[in-house]
């Protein structure tokens, strides 16, 4: 049965522990509970707010007049098993990196370079989170969703969720249309490939490693997310706080006359991708106090909360960020985490 909690501190569910507190807070653990909390919210005049790992959001400090629910829905079935693939149907609250790890030791690939990623399985496909260039939604066969509106469960295929960089319709037409329950994956029984990414092939260069397994590949993975992206639990942070902005190639190979030793990553013709972290870092921002946040001094892209730092700092400082990029390089950065306010 559910069970809600009143005037719940926001702080404690996002991991860069700033926020005021939510109106109203409940665990799902069973879709029949997603029934009542609709009832509740209709009752109590209030909205539906779901809540993911808290590990890529950022809260006002004020109560928030919202039932967040934190989805806490297990499961993990192996649904067909071939000797090419399997296909596995897993609950929207099991912890990503332990959902990895089992389809690492299992030789099942498609997520190993997804590993070390903080967060549920049922909030990656909202952003088709990716990293060292595997997205989820390659593996991704369909998703289980509960419709809030019309109180049904629906089933949405890979292609319906208009997956795209970071992105799906979760984001965007669809955002709090529905609360996602499951998540079927289609994973190869194939030999893995190494990532094509910088950082990657060094550490298997340095380790002496040509062909390395899953398990190495993962290994590799949370060896240099290790080393990049700080504990949360440690020292406050949401990860990458800006998104690698995509530019025009003109702007792009200017840059790069400028500056010859970025690396830049052409998208097509007319696009191409710049690190973030690259122009914060050249800006002179890498390792910046700001007060009561600072710049991580291992990855210009995180921005740490030293403590006591309110929404409004967080704000603030973002906003100086953007500035000194824009006014040394002409490029306006994006952040990445989703703010509620
Ligand atoms: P990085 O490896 O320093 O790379 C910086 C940028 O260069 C990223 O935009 C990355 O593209 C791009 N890049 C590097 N090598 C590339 C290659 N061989 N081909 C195409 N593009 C390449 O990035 P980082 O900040 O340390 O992050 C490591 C990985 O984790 C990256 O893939 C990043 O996107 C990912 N990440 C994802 C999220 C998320 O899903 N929300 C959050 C944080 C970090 P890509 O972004 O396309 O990889």
């Amino acid at each position: 049965m559910l069970q809600v909690q009143e005037n719940v501190d926001i702080k404690d569910y996002c991991t860069i522990h700033i926020g005021g507190q939510f109106r109203y807070f409940a665990i799902i653990k069973t879709k029949e509970e997603i029934t009542e909390a609709i009832e509740f919210a209709r009752k109590n005049n209030t909205r539906l707010f779901m809540l993911g790992g808290g590990s890529n959001i950022v809260f006002t400090d004020k109560v928030l007049d919202v039932l967040a629910l934190k989805i806490e829905i297990e499961g993990f079935e192996i649904i067909e098993n071939t000797d090419d693939y399997a296909v596995i149907k897993v609950g929207a609250g099991e912890n990503w990196d332990i959902f990895v790890s089992r389809t690492v030791v299992s030789n099942l690939s498609g997520l190993e370079a997804l590993s070390a990623i903080p967060g549920t399985v049922g909030a990656t496909p909202v952003q088709n989170v990716g990293a060292y260039g595997q997205e989820v939604k390659d593996t991704i066969v369909s998703i289980e969703v509960f419709d809030i509106q019309n109180k049904v469960i629906k089933t949405l295929t890979n292609t319906e969720c208009k997956f795209a960089y970071r992105d799906s319709i979760f984001k965007h037409e669809d955002k709090n249309k529905y609360i996602i329950l499951t998540v079927t994956f289609k994973l190869s029984k194939k030999n893995p490939e190494i990532p094509h990414y910088i950082d990657v092939k060094k550490y298997f260069i340095q380790n002496n490693i040509n062909t390395p397994t899953l398990l190495e590949i993962r290994n590799a993975i949370i060896h240099i997310r290790g080393y990049k992206l700080p504990d949360p639990k440690v020292i406050f942070n949401v990860g990458s706080f800006f998104k690698n902005p995509i530019v025009s190639s003109d702007v792009a190979k200017k840059l790069k006359n400028n500056n010859p030793e970025l690396t830049i990553y052409p998208i097509d013709e007319d696009h191409t991708k710049v690190p973030a972290g690259w122009l914060i870092e050249k800006a002179g921002l890498k390792g910046k106090n700001f007060g009561p946040l600072s710049l991580y001094n291992k990855n210009a892209l995180v921005l740490v909360n030293n403590g006591n730092a309110t929404y409004e700092d967080i704000i603030s400082v973002r906003d100086q960020i953007i500035k000194t990029v824009f006014d040394k390089f002409g490029i306006t950065l994006e952040q990445e985490p989703e703010i509620i306010k």
